[in-house]
């Protein structure tokens, strides 16, 4: 039986003094709720606070990226060791705001979930499609692509000890959120691709929803079979709205 997770993308948001407030009720909201796995992913500045704050807590943390290789001359990049240093637990790659904005394909999100994974960290893989894509009939392909290049490079086993999130591109952000059906759709498809390679490794992987999740929609969308918990942008950053999400896990 999968536990269910939800895991705060607090993307370029914050403040010291915001950090502070929204994580002391964090912590004291989630030492409520033991049957679910809460994280928050900070900008790097902040991984020092989350640190702090949080480490007498059962909120785990980590980051929005990381730099695929170990070390060297790329300024303006922080590595994966530099990050397990801090005590995340997680890291998320191959966010759609970095394949978009930032030109990242999926061969070089495999090799950042590799990295991730050398250093202890857990990946947050997450993957999916634009609008455009899913009214031309390429969701699965697109999704598949995407989950493809890290099995190819790291190999299914990996995936023990990885996250995998479905964000479909016009969900995220827009106030649209992804029909229950439309996201277990999507889930099943994600757990029968894995579970073409090893079905075990496939029952045990969580695979998160994100786009649009509030307190109001998230018990439907966590109801459904393959759907084990949500990755929360704009309202992971109002404490009482994330702590009602992690109540429907
Ligand atoms: P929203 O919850 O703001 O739609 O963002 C989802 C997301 O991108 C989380 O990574």
């Amino acid at each position: 039986m999968r536990r269910k997770m939800v895991v705060g993308n607090w993307k370029m948001h914050g403040s010291l003094v915001q950090n502070e407030s929204l994580l002391s009720a964090l912590k004291s909201g989630a030492a409520q709720l033991s049957h679910v796995d809460i994280a928050v992913c900070a900008p790097f500045p902040y991984l020092a606070q989350l640190q702090q704050q949080l480490s007498a807590s059962s909120v785990k943390w980590g980051a929005q990226d990381v730099h695929q290789l170990e070390k060297g001359a790329f300024t303006g990049e922080v590595s994966a060791a530099m990050l397990a240093d801090f005590g995340c637990t997680y890291v998320i790659v191959g966010h759609s705001e970095r394949r978009s904005i930032y030109g990242e394909d999926s061969r070089l999100v495999a090799e950042k979930f590799s990295a991730a994974q050398q250093a202890g960290l857990i990946p947050i893989l997450c993957v999916g499609e634009t609008l455009q894509q899913r009214e031309s009939g390429e969701t699965e392909a697109v999704v598949a692509e995407q989950l493809d290049a890290v099995i190819a490079l790291v190999g299914v086993q990996a995936l023990r000890k990885a996250v995998v999130a479905y964000e479909p591109v016009w969900a995220i952000g827009t106030g649209k959120t992804a029909s229950p059906d439309q996201a277990q759709s999507v889930h099943a498809f994600i757990r029968q691709r894995v579970a073409g390679h090893d079905e075990q490794v496939a029952q045990g992987l969580v695979i998160l929803y994100g786009g649009s999740v509030k307190a109001a929609n998230a018990p439907e969308l966590f109801a459904k079979a393959d759907i084990d918990g949500g990755l929360i942008g704009g309202a992971a950053l109002v404490a009482e709205e994330f702590l009602g999400i992690c109540r429907a896990g």
